[in-house]
């Protein structure tokens, strides 16, 4: 979407909200958003009542667009500063909103494009928060999950593997020689079974940082994928591991899609409803080792 077909749905705040709008309901059949009944009454000021829970409901209720106090022209301007990756303090100036705002509203995004993601339920299992308006898991993991990196048809997935953890990195190496280095907190693989690389993120690598860390160039060094994420977490100075699954799905999509624009991409996972967490008690031990 260049400039001039973005003034457009960005001209004004009710022209912005029928652009959102657009990626709420396939083809405007509307459902309660917690039970998926159909039936449903009009009340007051454009919301709905289901006939089955009776919960009322608007049609932006329960999705991401809402975790953030942003207007919907707000919301469109700020998607194109991301896709523009524009710096946090470059875009709360031209909003005109706090830092912190804008952290808060790329959190938010992240978790959405997330929420796309085939493996978002295995991430939530693992103690992933799927966003607003849902409660925290009560003990975050220490470190992120491991992820497979995989090249399908110049397509890259980040596959979350729920089997593997920092344990199981140390053992490849150690028993099959399965070469890994760091960046900070951050360690990847040399290629294993279907992935060219293994990533992770989080403390209980510090041994292998200390120690005889660096087994050299890997081939995901000369990936333009990970060449890209490299150069974004040395930006960074260091990833909290909570944050690094948001992360990685957020470059996989820039990758798959560095040649389209990114605004409609983003704007419909905003407007994706916020997943739920796996029920109370089914949270795992974060202690996974
Ligand atoms: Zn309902």
């Amino acid at each position: 979407m260049g400039i001039i077909s973005f003034n457009e749905i960005a001209s004004s705040e009710n022209a912005a909200r029928k652009y959102f709008l657009g990626f709420c309901w396939k083809n405007h059949q509307r459902y309660c958003p917690r039970c998926r009944e159909r039936k449903l009454y009009k009340v007051l000021d454009g919301k709905r009542r289901c006939a089955r829970c009776h919960y009322t409901f608007h049609d932006f209720s329960q999705r991401f667009i809402r975790g953030c106090g942003f207007t919907f022209q707000q919301w469109l301007w700020f998607l194109k500063l991301f896709e523009l990756n524009v710096h946090n303090q470059q875009i709360a100036n031209q909003l005109k909103v706090s830092y912190a705002t804008v952290l808060k509203a790329k959190d938010v995004l992240r978790r959405a494009i997330l929420a796309q993601a085939p493996d978002a339920a295995e991430y939530y299992e693992l103690g992933g928060w799927p966003g607003p308006g849902r409660p925290r898991p009560e003990d975050q993991p220490v470190d992120s999950p491991v992820f497979g990196i995989m090249e399908f048809n110049g397509f890259i997935l980040c596959d979350v593997l729920p089997h593997l953890d920092p344990e199981s990195l140390f053992h490849f190496r150690l028993n099959f020689r399965l070469a890994m280095t760091c960046l900070g907190q951050v360690v990847y693989t040399a290629p294993y079974q279907q992935y060219f690389m293994l990533v992770c993120c989080g403390p209980s690598f510090a041994p292998i940082q200390h120690l005889t860390h660096k087994d050299g160039r890997l081939p995901a060094d000369s990936h333009e994928f990970w060449g890209n994420a490299k150069q974004h977490l040395q930006r960074m100075r260091g990833v909290v591991p909570a944050h690094f699954p948001l992360y990685l799905k957020e470059w996989e999509l820039r990758h798959n899609y560095r040649d389209q624009s990114l605004v409609p991409i983003l704007a419909s996972a905003l407007c994706g409803f916020v997943p739920q967490p796996p029920a109370a008690g089914e949270y795992p031990n974060p202690d996974r080792h």
